[in-house]
């Protein structure tokens, strides 16, 4: 059976199963409006977490043909895979950050050799060694888009203008723009009063950016046409700020479970950044390659028991954290090193 949870106010929420993925589930909120239920994200696409989400609507008085739109927080396939069938089977739009949409564009033009070829590069160029990069020329060689899931995402109808309100019939959804895991992560603010009438400003869905007990992953945001500079971990930084000035009364985000003292959580994931800079700064006082680095940082275990993918995205995420201290001034690549080291200053 679905697991389905009545939040009030005409807002529920649907526990869709991420298959053979340690993070279990992603929340799928169904908003009433006027014109039918609008959800926001679909969930991972696979056949048994469609098959709990119409469960859930069922469950919840209506069905996956009722659905009016689909708004997504960004375009990871935890969130927006299965948007493409909840379209075809209603007729629903789908609503998207610009930035997340082109990523989705992409996703669907280039092929998957382009991917693994960008990533080999880009690994080789952090320093990896040799045994890492072997697997990814492997699965350049044998990749079929119809086999890998997330190649052939949803193009969406409408885009998400940050700052405005969506076209919800009889509700205020307004879309706060928070880049940072995504570059066109949104989170939705619900401008109502709370059902239970706890103190704050309405409710927010906060997609990945906001989570009760863990830390979304930060990494470059990784296009293999974009030659743009970007400083990811400020822009989460950034808009970690903007949503605990909001101070919604209760948070509910796309993992875990709801949670109230937004801004104290706020708090903590901007403690928790900040901590893990200055260690960085200290490891630091000798250049090393973002891989060198990755492998001396600390992370839920020992880097030699962390899995292959998984080393791949904290490799990301120390990158992510080298180049917001270049950006502060506090570190710099090392002329003429090659892959480039980096080194406090
Ligand atoms: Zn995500
Ligand atoms: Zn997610």
């Amino acid at each position: 059976m679905a697991q389905v949870t009545d939040h009030g106010g005409g807002v529920r929420s649907i526990s869709v199963p991420i298959p053979d993925n340690p993070l279990g589930h992603t929340l799928v909120y169904v908003v009433d409006t006027d014109r039918g239920p609008v959800l926001i994200d679909t969930g991972w696409d696979d056949p048994a977490s469609w098959d709990t989400l119409a469960e859930g609507l069922a469950a919840c008085g209506t069905s996956v043909s009722e659905i009016h739109g689909v708004v997504i927080t960004h375009h990871h396939p935890d969130h927006h895979g299965l948007s493409g069938q909840v379209r075809e089977a209603s007729g629903a739009w789908i609503a998207m950050h610009a930035a997340d949409a082109s990523i989705v564009r992409r996703t669907r033009e280039n092929r998957p050799e382009r991917w693994f070829a960008y990533m080999a590069a880009k690994l080789t160029a952090s320093g990896a060694p040799e045994e890492h990069l072997a697997p990814l020329r492997d699965a350049r060689k044998s990749a079929r888009p119809s086999t890998l899931p997330g190649f052939s995402p949803a193009l969406p109808d409408r885009e998400i203008v940050p700052g405005e309100l969506l076209a919800l019939p009889g509700r205020r959804l307004r879309a706060i723009w928070t880049p940072g895991h995504t570059p066109g992560h949104v989170c939705l603010h619900l401008e109502e009063d709370h059902p239970a009438r706890l103190p704050g400003h309405g409710r927010l869905f906060s997609g990945d950016h906001l989570l009760p007990r863990i830390t979304p992953h930060i990494g470059l945001y990784e296009d293999p046409d974009d030659v743009t500079v970007t400083d990811p971990l400020g822009d989460y930084l950034d808009s970690l700020e903007r949503v605990g000035r909001l101070g919604p009364a209760e948070v509910l985000p796309a993992h875990q479970h709801t949670f109230t003292e937004a801004p104290s959580r706020v708090r903590e994931l901007l403690a928790h950044h900040e901590e893990r800079l200055t260690g960085l700064l200290i490891l630091l006082s000798t250049p090393l390659t973002p891989w060198q680095l990755a492998e001396r940082m600390e992370w839920n275990r020992p880097w030699d028991q962390i899995p292959y993918g998984s080393r791949t995205i904290a490799v990301s995420e120390a990158e992510a954290h080298v180049r917001r201290l270049v950006k502060l001034g506090r570190a710099e690549a090392v002329t003429g090193s090659d892959p480039v080291t980096y080194v406090a200053v």
